[in-house]
C-alpha cells in the first residue's frame, strides 16, 4: 500500500511544505537522537490507521469508533508521536493518546449512528459528504465570531482574508502553506482549518497583510498562526517574515508571534528537518532587528517535555534569542488534574520556558467530550498555581477567548449575599474593558461565558450594549 501523505478528513487540507506526499513504506519507528539517518517527517492519515500497528490492542468497535469519528473531525499523526509520545500500555486513557486519535464520545449518539451506518455500509462519497458537511455545520466550526466579526476590510470594503484583527494592537495572520500540522489534535479549535476549503481562512498572498499593518500603526503583534505555520519550509515562512522586517513603514510592529505545537508533535523540525538551521536563522534575524519573537507553543501535558529531542529543540529555539511562551485548555480525558499542570509549568520553568495562559476550552468542534466546568477549570489552576513557584505563577486563566474578548476568571466570592463569579476581560474588543472587574450569577455547570448571568439580578453585562452596537457595525460592512 502506498503510503502518500493525503489531505485529512475527505479530502480537506491542502498539502503543506514539509508534509509533501511521499510513497514508501512507513517509516521506521526508531526516531534516536543522534541516529545516523535524520528522522522524515511522513503524515499519517484516517487511510492509514491500518498501517499503525499499536492499534491492534484495542477492541474491534473502538477501532470502528475511531474510523467514523475521523470522517467528521479531522485526524493526522505521525510516527514520532505514535512511537515516543503516546504510552501505549496506558492506552486508551493516555493522554497523548486521547489528545490525538478520534473517541467515540466525540460524536453525539445520533451523528454517530448516521455516520456509522454510511461507513459500514460503504457508502459512496456522494451519500457521505452532505451528512458529513450538515454534522460539522452544527459543530460551530469558526467559534468567536470568527469570520462575521474579525476579519477586516480594506479601503474599497473587500473583506482581507486569512487576516483576523480582533484586538487593537494583535493582527493575526494566516499564510497558505501553513494551514496544516504536524499532528491534529482532537480537541482543536481552529479544526476547521483542516476538514476542506469552504471552511477555510486563509490567505496566499501577504500584500493585503503588510498594507493592513502599514494602515494601523496601533498593532504591535504579528501573529502568524494556522494551522502550524511550522509545518512552512523557511524560505516560505521568510517571504512574508522579511518584508515586514526590512519595511521602515512597519516599524511599529514590534513584536512577531508565531503559534505552533511543532515542539509537541514534530520537535524534529528544529533540530533534523533539512531547514531546520535555514529556520534558526531566520528566528535570529527576527530578534536581530530589533523585535520580540514569541513562540507561541502548544503543550498540553507534561509528558509532551519528556524526550530528548523536544528538549534538544527548545534550547536551539531559545538559543536564536526567541521566547517561548506556552498556552493550552484545560481538557476532560487529558489535563483535568491540578498534578498535571503543576508538573508542566515545573518543567517548563526548568527548560526556560515562560508559561503563559491557561485556557477554557472552546464551544467548538468535540467540545462535549473535552469540557471542564468553568468552576472545575478554575479549582485546578487555582490548586496548580499554588504549588509553583513565583516563576511559574506568569500563566494567566483561566481564560475564555470568547466573541466579546479574552474573559479570566479571577474567582469565586460572596458579594452582597450573592455566591459570584468574578471575571474581567484580558482582551477586549474595546480596550477600554480591559482590567474592568464584573460578576456573573454562580453557576457550578456552566461551560462558558454565554451560558453566565449577570449577577445581583442585572439584565446585561456591562459590555453587551456597546457590544451588540459594534457586532451591528460589522453586519452593515463598516471597516475595523
Ligand atoms: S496544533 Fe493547534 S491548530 Fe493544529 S490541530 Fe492542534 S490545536 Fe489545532
Amino acid at each position: 500500500m502506498d503510503l502518500v501523505a493525503v489531505d485529512s478528513a475527505n479530502g480537506g487540507a491542502s498539502r503543506s511544505d514539509s508534509v509533501v506526499a511521499r510513497r514508501g513504506p512507513l517509516p521506521s519507528a526508531e526516531h534516536p537522537v543522534g541516529d545516523s539517518v535524520p528522522p522524515r517527517y511522513r503524515a499519517i492519515s484516517e487511510r492509514q490507521l491500518a498501517r499503525i500497528p499499536q492499534l491492534a490492542c484495542l477492541p474491534r468497535d473502538h477501532r470502528f469508533a475511531i474510523q467514523v469519528v475521523s470522517r467528521v473531525l479531522p485526524f493526522r499523526t505521525n510516527r514520532y508521536v505514535v512511537d515516543e509520545l503516546i504510552d501505549w500500555s496506558r492506552v486508551p486513557d493516555d493522554p497523548v493518546y486521547q489528545m490525538t486519535f478520534p473517541q467515540p464520545g466525540m460524536l453525539d449518539e445520533r451523528d454517530f449512528a448516521r455516520v456509522a451506518d454510511l461507513v459500514r455500509r460503504d457508502a459512496p462519497k456522494e451519500e457521505i459528504a452532505p451528512v458529513v458537511t450538515a454534522i460539522r455545520e452544527g459543530l460551530n466550526p469558526h467559534p468567536a465570531g470568527q469570520r462575521e466579526l474579525n476579519i477586516p476590510k480594506d479601503a474599497h470594503d473587500t473583506a482581507l482574508e486569512g487576516i483576523q484583527h480582533k484586538y487593537r494592537e494583535t493582527v493575526l495572520f494566516f499564510p497558505s502553506r501553513g494551514q496544516t500540522c504536524h499532528a491534529y489534535c482532537t480537541f482543536c479549535f481552529r479544526w476547521a482549518q483542516f476538514v476542506g476549503k469552504d471552511m477555510k481562512i486563509y490567505a496566499k498572498q501577504a500584500s493585503g497583510l503588510h498594507r493592513h499593518l502599514a494602515e494601523h500603526p496601533d498593532v504591535t503583534d504579528l501573529l502568524l498562526t494556522g494551522g502550524d505555520p511550522m509545518v512552512m519550509k523557511a524560505p516560505n515562512l521568510a517571504r512574508y517574515v522579511d518584508p515586514v522586517l526590512a519595511a521602515p513603514e512597519l516599524a511599529h510592529v514590534q513584536n512577531i508571534r508565531i503559534g505552533t505545537k511543532s515542539l509537541t508533535f514534530w520537535p524534529h523540525r528544529f533540530v533534523h528537518d533539512d531547514d531546520a538551521d535555514e529556520l534558526l536563522r531566520l528566528f535570529e534575524r527576527i530578534v536581530a532587528s530589533g523585535r520580540h519573537l514569541a513562540i507561541m507553543a502548544h503543550f498540553n501535558h507534561w509528558r509532551e517535555l519528556g524526550t530528548q529531542v523536544v528538549q534538544q529543540a527548545i534550547r536551539r529555539v531559545r538559543d536564536t534569542g526567541a521566547v517561548i511562551r506556552t498556552q493550552a485548555p484545560v481538557l476532560r480525558h487529558i489535563n483535568d488534574d491540578p498534578a498535571v499542570w503543576e508538573r508542566m509549568w515545573r518543567d517548563q520553568v526548568r527548560l526556560g520556558v515562560v508559561p503563559y495562559y491557561l485556557f477554557v476550552e472552546r464551544d467548538t468542534g468535540a467540545r462535549r467530550y473535552f469540557e471542564v466546568p468553568l468552576e472545575r477549570t478554575r479549582q485546578i489552576y487555582s490548586a496548580a498555581i499554588a504549588r509553583v513557584s513565583g516563576l511559574a505563577r506568569t500563566v494567566r486563566g483561566p481564560s475564555m477567548s470568547a466573541d466579546p474578548g479574552k474573559v479570566e476568571i479571577i474567582g469565586v466570592q460572596e458579594v452582597r449575599g450573592e455566591r459570584v463569579f468574578v471575571l474581567r476581560f484580558l482582551q477586549g474588543r474595546n480596550p477600554d474593558w480591559v482590567g474592568v472587574p464584573f460578576f456573573a450569577a454562580f453557576d457550578p455547570k456552566a461551560t462558558w461565558l454565554d451560558q453566565l448571568q449577570p449577577a445581583f439580578g442585572e439584565n446585561r453585562f456591562f459590555f453587551e450594549d456597546e457590544f451588540d452596537a459594534i457586532r451591528r457595525r460589522k453586519a452593515v460592512g463598516s471597516k475595523p
